[in-house]
This record gives C-alpha cells, structure tokens and sequence, in this order.
C-alpha cells in the first residue's frame, strides 16, 4: 500500500480548526495554544513541526483537511516521489 505523509507546520497554524472539522480522527484541538496537533500513532515532531507517515486509507481525509485550511500549513507528501500531493 502507497505511503504517504502528513507535515504541519503547527507554529503558523492560526486555530481556525477547518482541518478537524473535516478530519476529526487526524486532529486534535489544543484549547491551551487554540491550534491543533496530530493525534496519529506514530506522530513525530514537537510544537512547532509535527510529521507522520500515513497509508491511502487515510489520504483522502489528510487531503481534504490540507485542502480546507485558510493558511496552508498542512502538506501531503508522496513519500514515493517526493512530491506534494493535492486533492485533484
Ligand atoms: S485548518 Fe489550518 S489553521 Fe486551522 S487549525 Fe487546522 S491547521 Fe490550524
């Protein structure tokens, strides 16, 4: 199965919590800093770049959630490729 992974850049994230509306088992809402987090098993990274590698089960809604944040701070990476993926 094609794996991919999820980059947040969590320290330009402005909380407006899109991401978790449309994919709420990626993530969790922080009401402390009012910005999210990756709440997969295997989420690397600290406050302010978090990572984790996802499989295609799990694409679509990682797609939508970077396609619905106002400020662009979720990637999807091809890990194959290299490339940045976008919903088509
Ligand atoms: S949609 Fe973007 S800005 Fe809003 S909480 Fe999610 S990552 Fe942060």
């Amino acid at each position: 199965m094609k794996q991919y992974k999820i980059v947040f850049d969590r320290k330009a994230c402005i909380g407006a919590y899109s991401c978790a509306a449309v994919a709420e088992d990626i993530w969790n809402f922080d009401n402390k800093e009012n910005k999210v987090d990756i709440k997969l098993a295997g989420m690397k990274g600290d406050k302010e770049k978090q990572e984790v590698i996802i499989d295609e089960s799990m694409l679509q809604k990682a797609l939508d959630s970077a396609e619905v944040c106002p400020v662009q701070v979720i990637k999807i990476i091809d890990l194959e490729t290299g490339e940045e993926v976008k919903r088509s």
